[in-house]
């Protein structure tokens, strides 16, 4: 494999050979067009969670390498923001339709790196595809106004420009998704840009490299490969870099005077550091943070499908979605569903995301399934029933995987950790409430805002849960309402700091500084100098 590996790097010149000989891998930094080894010699292993193998290794990228992929963008952009936006629209066209032809690829190495099953690795990158298929129409979504003679003789108009160099700081769980939430929009608004995929699972790895070659296919992981993909297309060199790391380059990323404006997703502890830091720097950012969302069930709801929908947006992704439903709050007669949610979760099979019969897969790492452990023992000491204990789950073939099997608490009180902090597991909390005055005034005391859905078959409750409800993003009978491209992703509270949400109009917004023009084409009056204020009488 490793004589192969590196036939491949020499052949191509894709990549400095000594990154891809290494084993494991190690993930290199685009800078400039060219895939490049860093320099530095701090890596973090990058671990397959359903193995605990060491699939590749991401560099600290030194201070400089990170000068030198910022100083690419800033040299790109000149030209970029040049080319006519027909021509950046047809390399979205010609990417949206190589993603497609990859995405066998993508998803396996984002089921290898970040644990989640391979039917929703392709809901993952599918998502994500959806903006590149939007951002092809970006000359009509970035098209300004026009007001003619707003007086005699003078017209104004607005324009939307691109700012220069932009920066996304991405999360673990959506490798293809969140990416693609970002530089498309960016760079086809014509703008340049550098990408901090996750430390977590920033592709390339050992397994897909082996995959790839058995199969002839030369290949990194999601961020890279959706890089080569954007390269294959037509992106020119520079127009998007990628650099790896933790704080120390995302701290560099904030300060940065080249940097106009940050995408960031994450937690909130990373995301309101990044928004004060890098606000504080005159810079735009749009951060969508963590969530808590609810699902107000009433009793008139039917009762099959809101309990399959429960489940597969409270265990989906092994809970570990921004938009994963963790509390459920049954008002009086649905409570007694309790029982049958419990059966409901209980068919559900745990297992690698590799097997073809996996419903969920493990969670990140071995902290995240501690920590997510001590939440749900933190809310049994506190009182609350625990009606599916999924803690001790052992996966045959996978014993050393960071698995948890779906697992309810019930009873569950405002004051409880586990309702405090996001879980970010497959954990789902019920409470519930005499009324639905009490469910909705229960949900809007919570600090997040990313989700709420309600399950009813009225719609007299359902208009009074959407006038109501305190949240960004609301679903009446759906249970994961994430919008798609053409609207935006408008999570609120503490789960968003910013004012230009992600894609959509508003990601247009984000990605443009609006210039506004007032021309007059006529001889110029005569008669003397005005002090007044010119008016349009
Ligand atoms: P995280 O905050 O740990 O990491 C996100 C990014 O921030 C990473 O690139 C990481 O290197 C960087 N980072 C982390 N801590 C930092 C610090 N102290 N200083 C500077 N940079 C730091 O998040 P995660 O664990 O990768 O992702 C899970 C979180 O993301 C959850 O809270 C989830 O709700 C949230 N999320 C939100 C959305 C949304 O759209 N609202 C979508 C996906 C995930």
């Amino acid at each position: 494999i490793f004589a192969l590996r590196s036939s491949y790097y020499f052949s191509t010149g894709v990549v400095e050979p000594s990154s891809s000989l290494r084993s494991p891998p190690r993930v290199p930094n685009l800078i400039g067009g060219k895939f490049v080894d860093s320099q530095s010699s701090s890596t973090i292993d990058v671990i397959n969670p359903a193995t605990q193998e060491v699939v590749s290794q991401i560099p600290l990228t030194t201070n400089e390498e990170f000068k030198a992929a910022v100083s690419a963008a800033k040299h790109a952009f000149p030209a970029w923001r040049n080319t006519p936006i027909t021509t950046r629209q047809r390399v979205m066209l010609k990417l949206q339709e190589l993603i497609r032809r990859d995405i066998d690829k993508l998803a396996m190495n984002i089921t290898t790196e970040q644990g989640k099953t391979l039917k929703d690795a392709h809901g993952d990158v599918f998502r994500g595809l959806e903006v590149v298929e939007h951002a092809c129409g970006m000359a009509t979504l970035q098209m300004g106004e026009y007001v003619p003679n707003v007086a005699n003789g003078i017209d104004t108009f607005s324009i939307r420009e691109p700012l220069g160099v932009c920066a996304g700081i991405c999360p673990f769980n959506f490798p293809a998704m969140i990416p693609l939430w970002m530089f498309p929009v960016a760079v086809t608004c014509g703008n340049t840009f550098v990408l901090k995929p996750s430390e977590k699972d920033p592709g390339e790895n050992l397994l897909v490299h082996t995959l790839c070659i058995r199969f002839g296919a030369p290949l990194h992981g999601a961020s890279i490969i959706l890089a080569e993909l954007a390269m294959e297309a037509g992106l020119p060199n520079g127009v998007l870099n990628i650099v790896h790391g933790t704080n120390d380059i995302v701290n560099a990323i904030c300060d940065d005077d080249d940097i106009r404006a940050i995408s960031f997703v994450g937690s909130n502890t990373a995301g309101m550091h990044i928004y004060s830091r890098a606000s504080a720097k005159g810079k735009r950012v749009q951060s969508n943070m963590g969530a808590k969302n609810h699902a107000i069930v009433l009793p008139d709801a039917n009762t099959n499908a809101t309990l399959n929908a429960l489940v597969a947006a409270g265990f989906g992704a092994a809970g570990q979605r921004c938009m994963a439903l963790s509390t459920v709050v049954f008002v009086g007669d649905s409570q007694s569903w309790e029982n049958k949610l419990v059966e409901c979760a209980k068919s559900l099979k745990v297992n690698a995301g590799t097997e073809p019969d996996a419903d969920l897969g493990p969670v990140i790492s071995k902290q995240a399934k501690e920590r997510v452990c001590k939440l749900i023992e933190s809310g049994v000491e506190s009182g609350a029933r625990l009606l599916l204990d999924g803690r001790n789950i052992v996966v045959p073939g996978y014993e050393d995987g960071n698995f948890i099997g779906p697992t309810i608490l019930s009873g569950v009180t405002a004051d409880m950790d586990c309702y405090k902090e996001e879980i970010f597991g497959p954990v789902l909390l019920c409470m519930e409430a005499d009324s639905f005055e009490e469910a909705i005034h229960f949900v809007n005391r919570n600090k997040y805002g990313n989700g709420a859905a309600i399950f009813t078959t009225s719609g007299s409750a359902a208009r009074k849960f959407q006038t109501e409800i305190e949240a960004g993003q609301v679903g009446i009978n759906v249970p994961i309402p994430v919008p798609l491209p053409f609207f935006s992703f408008t999570g609120s509270k503490a789960s968003f700091a910013g004012d230009l949400n992600f894609y959509g109009k508003a990601g247009v917004n984000f990605f443009t500084q609006i210039k506004t023009i007032t021309q007059q084409w006529k001889d110029l009056p005569g008669g003397g100098v005005s002090l007044a204020m010119p008016t349009s009488q």
